[in-house]
Protein backbone atom coordinates (compact mmCIF):
# COMPACT_ATOMS: atom_id res chain seq x y z
CA UNK A 1 0.00 0.00 0.00
CA UNK A 2 0.89 3.18 -1.01
CA UNK A 3 -0.95 6.21 -0.21
CA UNK A 4 -4.05 4.77 0.49
CA UNK A 5 -2.96 2.91 -2.79
CA UNK A 6 -2.41 -0.65 -3.48
CA UNK A 7 0.24 -0.91 -5.72
CA UNK A 8 0.61 -4.56 -7.40
CA UNK A 9 3.59 -5.30 -9.35
CA UNK A 10 2.84 -7.69 -12.82
CA UNK A 11 3.89 -11.05 -11.70
CA UNK A 12 2.24 -10.73 -8.54
CA UNK A 13 2.94 -13.91 -5.57
CA UNK A 14 -0.42 -14.20 -4.19
CA UNK A 15 -0.60 -17.22 -1.23
CA UNK A 16 -3.94 -19.39 -1.64
CA UNK A 17 -5.35 -21.86 1.08
CA UNK A 18 -7.59 -24.81 -0.47
CA UNK A 19 -9.10 -25.68 2.71
CA UNK A 20 -10.65 -28.88 3.49
CA UNK A 21 -13.84 -30.48 2.19
CA UNK A 22 -14.59 -29.57 -1.15
CA UNK A 23 -12.11 -27.05 -0.89
CA UNK A 24 -9.32 -28.72 -2.98
CA UNK A 25 -11.43 -29.97 -5.56
CA UNK A 26 -13.02 -26.89 -6.15
CA UNK A 27 -9.44 -24.90 -6.12
CA UNK A 28 -8.67 -27.44 -9.07
CA UNK A 29 -11.60 -26.83 -11.18
CA UNK A 30 -10.71 -22.50 -10.00
CA UNK A 31 -7.13 -21.85 -10.83
CA UNK A 32 -7.28 -22.95 -14.41
CA UNK A 33 -10.58 -20.66 -14.41
CA UNK A 34 -8.83 -17.54 -12.84
CA UNK A 35 -4.93 -17.97 -15.05
CA UNK A 36 -7.03 -18.20 -18.33
CA UNK A 37 -8.41 -14.91 -17.71
CA UNK A 38 -5.43 -13.42 -16.64
CA UNK A 39 -3.63 -14.83 -20.20
CA UNK A 40 -6.13 -13.68 -22.52
CA UNK A 41 -6.61 -10.38 -20.91
CA UNK A 42 -2.77 -9.06 -20.61
CA UNK A 43 -1.32 -11.46 -23.34
CA UNK A 44 1.46 -12.74 -20.52
CA UNK A 45 2.33 -9.56 -19.37
CA UNK A 46 0.46 -9.88 -16.30
CA UNK A 47 0.70 -13.48 -14.88
CA UNK A 48 -0.48 -14.77 -10.64
CA UNK A 49 3.16 -16.89 -9.28
CA UNK A 50 0.62 -19.00 -6.70
CA UNK A 51 2.14 -19.41 -3.09
CA UNK A 52 0.71 -22.81 -1.24
CA UNK A 53 -0.42 -22.59 2.26
CA UNK A 54 1.39 -19.62 3.86
CA UNK A 55 0.92 -19.06 7.62
CA UNK A 56 -1.00 -16.02 9.08
CA UNK A 57 2.16 -14.28 8.92
CA UNK A 58 3.11 -14.53 5.10
CA UNK A 59 -0.46 -13.69 4.03
CA UNK A 60 -0.07 -10.36 6.02
CA UNK A 61 3.03 -9.73 4.00
CA UNK A 62 1.88 -10.48 0.52
CA UNK A 63 -1.59 -8.56 1.87
CA UNK A 64 -4.16 -9.89 -1.15
CA UNK A 65 -5.01 -13.97 -0.62
CA UNK A 66 -7.47 -16.47 -1.71
CA UNK A 67 -8.74 -18.92 0.27
CA UNK A 68 -11.53 -22.68 0.07
CA UNK A 69 -13.34 -23.07 3.20
CA UNK A 70 -12.68 -24.96 6.57
CA UNK A 71 -14.46 -26.67 8.50
CA UNK A 72 -15.29 -25.94 12.32
CA UNK A 73 -16.35 -28.06 14.56
CA UNK A 74 -20.10 -27.53 16.64
CA UNK A 75 -19.99 -27.55 20.03
CA UNK A 76 -16.26 -28.68 21.00
CA UNK A 77 -13.30 -28.66 19.00
CA UNK A 78 -11.41 -25.96 18.12
CA UNK A 79 -12.30 -22.21 17.48
CA UNK A 80 -13.08 -21.42 13.45
CA UNK A 81 -9.46 -20.86 12.07
CA UNK A 82 -11.67 -19.09 9.47
CA UNK A 83 -12.70 -16.34 12.03
CA UNK A 84 -9.44 -16.06 13.27
CA UNK A 85 -7.64 -15.10 10.37
CA UNK A 86 -10.44 -12.18 10.13
CA UNK A 87 -9.64 -11.28 13.67
CA UNK A 88 -5.88 -12.03 13.13
CA UNK A 89 -5.55 -10.00 10.16
CA UNK A 90 -7.94 -7.34 11.15
CA UNK A 91 -9.96 -7.69 7.90
CA UNK A 92 -13.32 -5.90 9.16
CA UNK A 93 -15.44 -5.60 5.95
CA UNK A 94 -17.18 -8.89 4.41
CA UNK A 95 -18.21 -8.05 1.58
CA UNK A 96 -20.48 -10.04 -0.79
CA UNK A 97 -22.04 -9.09 -3.84
CA UNK A 98 -25.56 -10.98 -4.52
CA UNK A 99 -26.03 -11.33 -8.08
CA UNK A 100 -28.39 -13.16 -10.67
CA UNK A 101 -26.98 -15.06 -13.68
CA UNK A 102 -30.15 -15.76 -16.24
CA UNK A 103 -30.72 -19.87 -16.13
CA UNK A 104 -29.72 -20.19 -12.32
CA UNK A 105 -32.77 -21.63 -10.26
CA UNK A 106 -34.56 -19.72 -7.79
CA UNK A 107 -37.37 -20.05 -5.22
CA UNK A 108 -38.54 -16.44 -6.09
CA UNK A 109 -40.11 -15.28 -9.22
CA UNK A 110 -38.35 -12.29 -9.79
CA UNK A 111 -34.22 -13.19 -8.91
CA UNK A 112 -33.16 -10.58 -11.54
CA UNK A 113 -34.47 -7.86 -8.80
CA UNK A 114 -32.06 -8.70 -6.49
CA UNK A 115 -28.41 -6.56 -7.26
CA UNK A 116 -27.23 -6.45 -3.29
CA UNK A 117 -23.92 -5.51 -1.83
CA UNK A 118 -23.90 -7.01 2.10
CA UNK A 119 -21.51 -5.26 3.94
CA UNK A 120 -20.84 -7.56 7.23
CA UNK A 121 -19.18 -6.35 10.08
CA UNK A 122 -16.13 -8.99 10.44
CA UNK A 123 -14.26 -8.90 13.87
CA UNK A 124 -16.70 -8.01 16.74
CA UNK A 125 -20.54 -8.97 17.59
CA UNK A 126 -20.09 -12.39 19.16
CA UNK A 127 -17.70 -13.58 17.04
CA UNK A 128 -15.41 -12.70 19.92
CA UNK A 129 -16.08 -16.03 21.03
CA UNK A 130 -16.59 -14.46 24.50
CA UNK A 131 -18.18 -17.57 26.14
CA UNK A 132 -19.04 -19.20 29.84
CA UNK A 133 -20.02 -22.48 29.82
CA UNK A 134 -22.66 -23.34 32.16
CA UNK A 135 -21.85 -24.04 35.93
CA UNK A 136 -18.16 -22.64 35.33
CA UNK A 137 -16.63 -20.37 37.73
CA UNK A 138 -16.98 -17.94 34.81
CA UNK A 139 -20.39 -18.34 34.44
CA UNK A 140 -20.47 -17.45 38.70
CA UNK A 141 -18.61 -14.37 37.80
CA UNK A 142 -21.35 -13.11 35.54
CA UNK A 143 -24.04 -14.46 37.56
CA UNK A 144 -22.11 -12.17 40.71
CA UNK A 145 -21.89 -9.13 38.61
CA UNK A 146 -25.63 -9.32 37.54
CA UNK A 147 -26.93 -9.76 40.82
CA UNK A 148 -25.04 -6.45 41.72
CA UNK A 149 -26.38 -4.68 39.26
CA UNK A 150 -29.71 -6.12 39.69
CA UNK A 151 -30.18 -8.14 36.92
CA UNK A 152 -30.29 -11.89 37.34
CA UNK A 153 -33.59 -11.67 37.40
CA UNK A 154 -33.36 -10.84 33.63
CA UNK A 155 -31.81 -15.05 33.10
CA UNK A 156 -34.54 -17.40 33.00
CA UNK A 157 -32.65 -20.05 34.56
CA UNK A 158 -29.74 -18.42 36.28
CA UNK A 159 -28.23 -21.77 37.71
CA UNK A 160 -27.92 -23.45 34.24
CA UNK A 161 -27.35 -21.02 31.91
CA UNK A 162 -24.34 -20.13 29.75
CA UNK A 163 -23.65 -16.92 28.81
CA UNK A 164 -22.09 -15.01 25.75
CA UNK A 165 -20.90 -11.31 25.28
CA UNK A 166 -21.38 -9.40 22.40
CA UNK A 167 -18.77 -6.91 22.40
CA UNK A 168 -20.20 -4.14 19.45
CA UNK A 169 -18.32 -0.70 19.26
CA UNK A 170 -18.36 2.75 17.48
CA UNK A 171 -14.86 2.36 15.49
CA UNK A 172 -15.48 -1.20 14.57
CA UNK A 173 -19.40 -0.14 13.09
CA UNK A 174 -18.14 3.07 11.88
CA UNK A 175 -15.43 1.84 9.70
CA UNK A 176 -17.62 -0.95 8.38
CA UNK A 177 -20.09 1.69 7.28
CA UNK A 178 -17.48 3.45 6.33
CA UNK A 179 -16.38 1.16 3.92
CA UNK A 180 -20.34 0.45 2.47
CA UNK A 181 -20.72 4.40 1.95
CA UNK A 182 -17.71 4.13 0.01
CA UNK A 183 -18.54 1.32 -2.47
CA UNK A 184 -22.32 2.87 -2.60
CA UNK A 185 -20.97 6.40 -3.90
CA UNK A 186 -18.32 4.63 -5.63
CA UNK A 187 -20.57 2.40 -7.61
CA UNK A 188 -23.32 4.57 -7.81
CA UNK A 189 -25.64 2.76 -6.04
CA UNK A 190 -28.60 4.96 -5.08
CA UNK A 191 -29.58 2.76 -1.58
CA UNK A 192 -27.77 2.18 2.10
CA UNK A 193 -29.71 -0.22 4.33
CA UNK A 194 -28.39 -0.61 7.69
CA UNK A 195 -30.04 -3.31 8.77
CA UNK A 196 -29.92 -4.19 13.09
CA UNK A 197 -32.12 -5.51 15.62
CA UNK A 198 -31.67 -1.98 17.91
CA UNK A 199 -35.41 -2.40 18.97
CA UNK A 200 -33.95 -5.85 21.29
CA UNK A 201 -29.73 -5.23 21.28
CA UNK A 202 -30.80 -1.24 22.42
CA UNK A 203 -26.64 -0.79 22.96
CA UNK A 204 -24.88 -3.28 20.81
CA UNK A 205 -27.34 -3.07 17.75
CA UNK A 206 -28.82 -0.02 18.32
CA UNK A 207 -25.56 1.95 18.62
CA UNK A 208 -24.51 0.36 15.47
CA UNK A 209 -27.36 2.14 13.56
CA UNK A 210 -26.57 5.06 15.80
CA UNK A 211 -23.26 5.92 14.59
CA UNK A 212 -23.34 4.53 11.16
CA UNK A 213 -25.74 7.25 10.75
CA UNK A 214 -23.78 9.38 12.90
CA UNK A 215 -20.21 9.03 10.77
CA UNK A 216 -22.65 9.39 7.39
CA UNK A 217 -24.29 12.61 8.66
CA UNK A 218 -20.96 13.92 9.63
CA UNK A 219 -18.49 12.71 7.10
CA UNK A 220 -20.83 12.61 3.61
CA UNK A 221 -23.65 15.23 4.41
CA UNK A 222 -23.08 16.59 1.03
CA UNK A 223 -23.21 13.09 -0.55
CA UNK A 224 -25.82 10.84 1.16
CA UNK A 225 -29.02 11.94 2.85
CA UNK A 226 -30.12 9.91 6.44
CA UNK A 227 -33.26 8.83 7.08
CA UNK A 228 -32.64 10.98 10.63
CA UNK A 229 -31.57 14.04 8.35
CA UNK A 230 -34.83 13.65 6.44
CA UNK A 231 -36.79 13.29 10.03
CA UNK A 232 -35.86 16.36 11.50
CA UNK A 233 -36.28 18.57 8.35
CA UNK A 234 -39.92 16.88 8.68
CA UNK A 235 -39.99 17.85 11.94
CA UNK A 236 -38.76 21.52 11.39
CA UNK A 237 -40.12 22.44 8.06
CA UNK A 238 -43.17 20.22 7.44
CA UNK A 239 -43.67 17.10 5.27
CA UNK A 240 -43.69 19.13 2.26
CA UNK A 241 -40.49 20.57 2.28
CA UNK A 242 -38.72 17.18 3.39
CA UNK A 243 -40.58 15.38 0.15
CA UNK A 244 -38.77 17.90 -1.65
CA UNK A 245 -35.21 17.58 0.01
CA UNK A 246 -35.71 13.82 -0.97
CA UNK A 247 -36.69 14.22 -4.28
CA UNK A 248 -33.72 16.41 -5.12
CA UNK A 249 -31.33 14.47 -3.06
CA UNK A 250 -32.25 11.71 -5.25
CA UNK A 251 -32.20 13.69 -8.39
CA UNK A 252 -28.76 14.53 -7.72
CA UNK A 253 -27.68 10.92 -7.25
CA UNK A 254 -27.50 11.04 -3.63
CA UNK A 255 -27.08 7.98 -1.97
CA UNK A 256 -30.54 7.46 0.46
CA UNK A 257 -29.39 5.99 3.83
CA UNK A 258 -32.14 4.05 5.87
CA UNK A 259 -32.12 1.26 8.49
CA UNK A 260 -34.65 -2.00 8.63
CA UNK A 261 -34.83 -3.83 11.67
CA UNK A 262 -32.83 -7.28 10.92
CA UNK A 263 -36.08 -9.79 11.08
CA UNK A 264 -38.30 -7.43 8.78
CA UNK A 265 -35.27 -7.18 6.29
CA UNK A 266 -35.54 -10.87 5.50
CA UNK A 267 -39.17 -10.58 4.98
CA UNK A 268 -38.45 -7.64 2.40
CA UNK A 269 -36.07 -8.36 0.98
CA UNK A 270 -37.91 -11.42 -0.58
CA UNK A 271 -40.91 -9.78 -1.64
CA UNK A 272 -39.06 -6.00 -2.73
CA UNK A 273 -35.53 -6.95 -3.65
CA UNK A 274 -35.57 -4.18 -6.06
CA UNK A 275 -35.53 -1.40 -2.38
CA UNK A 276 -32.14 -2.84 -1.58
CA UNK A 277 -28.91 -1.32 -3.43
CA UNK A 278 -25.97 -1.95 -0.51
CA UNK A 279 -26.71 -3.35 2.94
CA UNK A 280 -24.43 -2.91 6.08
CA UNK A 281 -25.02 -5.08 8.85
CA UNK A 282 -23.18 -6.60 11.87
CA UNK A 283 -21.60 -9.77 11.88
CA UNK A 284 -24.02 -12.73 12.85
CA UNK A 285 -26.84 -10.57 10.83
CA UNK A 286 -24.03 -10.35 7.82
CA UNK A 287 -23.90 -14.29 8.22
CA UNK A 288 -27.60 -15.17 8.28
CA UNK A 289 -28.79 -12.73 5.55
CA UNK A 290 -25.89 -13.72 2.77
CA UNK A 291 -26.78 -17.61 3.05
CA UNK A 292 -30.67 -16.45 2.48
CA UNK A 293 -29.79 -13.50 0.17
CA UNK A 294 -27.47 -16.12 -1.87
CA UNK A 295 -30.48 -19.20 -2.26
CA UNK A 296 -32.53 -16.12 -3.76
CA UNK A 297 -30.30 -16.13 -7.14
CA UNK A 298 -29.33 -19.75 -7.26
CA UNK A 299 -27.39 -20.80 -3.86
CA UNK A 300 -24.46 -20.66 -1.97
CA UNK A 301 -22.78 -22.56 -5.22
CA UNK A 302 -22.51 -19.17 -7.03
CA UNK A 303 -21.87 -16.64 -3.78
CA UNK A 304 -19.06 -15.14 -3.83
CA UNK A 305 -17.45 -12.78 -0.94
CA UNK A 306 -14.17 -11.60 0.49
CA UNK A 307 -12.67 -10.03 3.39
CA UNK A 308 -10.67 -6.42 3.26
CA UNK A 309 -9.29 -4.36 5.78
CA UNK A 310 -9.05 -0.87 3.40
CA UNK A 311 -6.67 0.65 5.55
CA UNK A 312 -3.90 -1.81 5.34
CA UNK A 313 -5.15 -3.07 1.87
CA UNK A 314 -4.58 -6.38 3.06
CA UNK A 315 -7.82 -8.68 2.05
CA UNK A 316 -8.62 -12.70 1.81
CA UNK A 317 -11.25 -13.81 -0.83
CA UNK A 318 -13.53 -16.68 -0.48
CA UNK A 319 -16.64 -18.18 -1.21
CA UNK A 320 -19.39 -17.65 1.07
CA UNK A 321 -20.23 -21.39 1.44
CA UNK A 322 -18.75 -23.62 3.89
CA UNK A 323 -16.92 -27.36 3.18
CA UNK A 324 -20.17 -28.99 1.95
CA UNK A 325 -18.85 -32.38 3.34
CA UNK A 326 -21.75 -34.14 1.82
CA UNK A 327 -20.34 -33.33 -1.57
CA UNK A 328 -17.03 -34.07 -0.67
CA UNK A 329 -15.33 -36.34 -2.88
CA UNK A 330 -17.61 -36.61 -5.50
CA UNK A 331 -17.20 -34.08 -8.53
CA UNK A 332 -20.70 -32.24 -7.36
CA UNK A 333 -19.31 -28.86 -5.93
CA UNK A 334 -20.03 -25.94 -8.28
CA UNK A 335 -16.63 -23.99 -8.33
CA UNK A 336 -18.68 -20.35 -9.36
CA UNK A 337 -18.61 -19.54 -5.82
CA UNK A 338 -14.62 -19.41 -5.35
CA UNK A 339 -14.34 -18.27 -9.01
CA UNK A 340 -16.20 -15.34 -8.72
CA UNK A 341 -14.04 -14.59 -5.23
CA UNK A 342 -11.10 -15.24 -7.91
CA UNK A 343 -12.94 -12.21 -10.38
CA UNK A 344 -13.20 -9.99 -7.16
CA UNK A 345 -9.55 -10.61 -6.20
CA UNK A 346 -8.77 -9.33 -9.69
CA UNK A 347 -11.00 -6.59 -9.80
CA UNK A 348 -9.06 -5.24 -6.28
CA UNK A 349 -5.80 -5.67 -7.94
CA UNK A 350 -6.91 -3.35 -10.61
CA UNK A 351 -7.39 -6.13 -13.26
CA UNK A 352 -11.17 -5.24 -14.48
CA UNK A 353 -10.84 -6.94 -17.87
CA UNK A 354 -9.97 -10.39 -15.85
CA UNK A 355 -12.81 -10.67 -13.91
CA UNK A 356 -15.06 -9.15 -16.55
CA UNK A 357 -13.94 -12.77 -18.65
CA UNK A 358 -14.22 -14.91 -16.03
CA UNK A 359 -18.10 -12.74 -14.85
CA UNK A 360 -19.15 -13.02 -18.86
CA UNK A 361 -18.26 -17.04 -18.60
CA UNK A 362 -19.87 -18.11 -16.20
CA UNK A 363 -22.81 -16.10 -16.93
CA UNK A 364 -22.41 -17.51 -20.76
CA UNK A 365 -22.54 -21.40 -18.83
CA UNK A 366 -25.42 -20.55 -16.75
CA UNK A 367 -27.21 -18.99 -19.57
CA UNK A 368 -26.60 -22.60 -21.59
CA UNK A 369 -27.40 -24.27 -18.77
CA UNK A 370 -23.93 -25.91 -18.73
CA UNK A 371 -23.05 -25.81 -15.34
CA UNK A 372 -22.85 -28.44 -12.12
CA UNK A 373 -26.11 -30.17 -10.57
CA UNK A 374 -26.98 -27.51 -7.61
CA UNK A 375 -27.88 -25.07 -11.26
CA UNK A 376 -28.98 -27.76 -13.83
CA UNK A 377 -30.94 -30.98 -13.63
CA UNK A 378 -29.12 -33.86 -12.91
CA UNK A 379 -28.59 -35.69 -16.45
CA UNK A 380 -27.46 -32.70 -18.19
CA UNK A 381 -25.06 -31.37 -15.08
CA UNK A 382 -21.65 -31.22 -15.22
CA UNK A 383 -18.66 -32.26 -12.76
CA UNK A 384 -16.83 -29.79 -11.01
CA UNK A 385 -13.70 -30.02 -13.08
CA UNK A 386 -15.38 -30.15 -16.37
CA UNK A 387 -17.37 -27.39 -16.00
CA UNK A 388 -14.03 -25.56 -14.99
CA UNK A 389 -12.82 -26.28 -18.44
CA UNK A 390 -15.90 -25.24 -19.92
CA UNK A 391 -15.24 -21.94 -18.17
CA UNK A 392 -11.50 -21.86 -19.58
CA UNK A 393 -12.67 -22.83 -23.05
CA UNK A 394 -15.13 -19.97 -22.48
CA UNK A 395 -12.29 -17.31 -22.08
CA UNK A 396 -10.29 -18.27 -24.55
CA UNK A 397 -13.13 -18.74 -27.28
P1 LIG B 1 -21.99 -25.31 3.78
O1 LIG B 1 -21.91 -23.92 3.26
O2 LIG B 1 -20.76 -26.13 3.68
O3 LIG B 1 -23.18 -26.07 3.03
C1 LIG B 1 -24.53 -25.63 3.13
C2 LIG B 1 -25.32 -26.12 1.93
O4 LIG B 1 -24.90 -25.49 0.73
C3 LIG B 1 -25.20 -27.60 1.69
O5 LIG B 1 -26.45 -28.10 1.27
C4 LIG B 1 -24.22 -27.72 0.55
O6 LIG B 1 -24.40 -28.84 -0.21
C5 LIG B 1 -24.49 -26.43 -0.24
N1 LIG B 1 -23.25 -25.95 -0.86
C6 LIG B 1 -22.24 -25.32 -0.23
N2 LIG B 1 -21.25 -25.07 -1.08
C7 LIG B 1 -21.62 -25.56 -2.27
C8 LIG B 1 -21.01 -25.61 -3.55
N3 LIG B 1 -19.78 -25.10 -3.77
N4 LIG B 1 -21.68 -26.20 -4.57
C9 LIG B 1 -22.90 -26.69 -4.38
N5 LIG B 1 -23.54 -26.68 -3.20
C10 LIG B 1 -22.90 -26.12 -2.15
O7 LIG B 1 -22.49 -25.19 5.28
P2 LIG B 1 -22.50 -26.29 6.45
O8 LIG B 1 -22.81 -27.65 5.90
O9 LIG B 1 -23.36 -25.72 7.48
O10 LIG B 1 -21.02 -26.25 7.02
C11 LIG B 1 -20.03 -27.23 6.74
C12 LIG B 1 -18.72 -26.80 7.39
O11 LIG B 1 -18.22 -25.62 6.76
C13 LIG B 1 -18.84 -26.46 8.89
O12 LIG B 1 -17.71 -27.01 9.54
C14 LIG B 1 -18.79 -24.94 8.92
O13 LIG B 1 -18.24 -24.44 10.11
C15 LIG B 1 -17.85 -24.66 7.76
N6 LIG B 1 -17.99 -23.32 7.18
C16 LIG B 1 -16.85 -22.72 6.78
C17 LIG B 1 -16.91 -21.48 6.16
C18 LIG B 1 -15.61 -20.86 5.69
O14 LIG B 1 -14.61 -21.55 5.57
N7 LIG B 1 -15.57 -19.57 5.45
C19 LIG B 1 -18.14 -20.85 5.94
C20 LIG B 1 -19.32 -21.51 6.33
C21 LIG B 1 -19.22 -22.76 6.94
Amino acid sequence: MKNNRLMVPEHPEIPYLQGNGIGPEIWQAAQPVLDAAVRRAYQGRCEIEWLPQQTIMELKRHLVAIKGPMTTPVGTGHRSINVALRQTLDLYACWRPVRYFKGAPSPVKHPERVCMDVFRENTEDIYAGIEAAAQSSAAQSLKKWLQETSQLNRVRFPNTAAFGIKPISKEGSQRLVQSAVDYALKNHRHYLTLVHKGNIMKETEGGFKKWGYQLIDQKYAKRALTMPRLDKIKKEQGEAVAQQVLQQAQTQGMLVVNDIICDNFFQQALLFPEHFDVVATMNLNGDYLSDALAAQVGGLGIAPGSNINFQTGCAIFEATHGTAPQLTGKGLANPTSLILSGAMMMEYLGWRQAAELIRKAVAQAIAMQKATSDLVPAPAALSTSQYGQLLVELINS
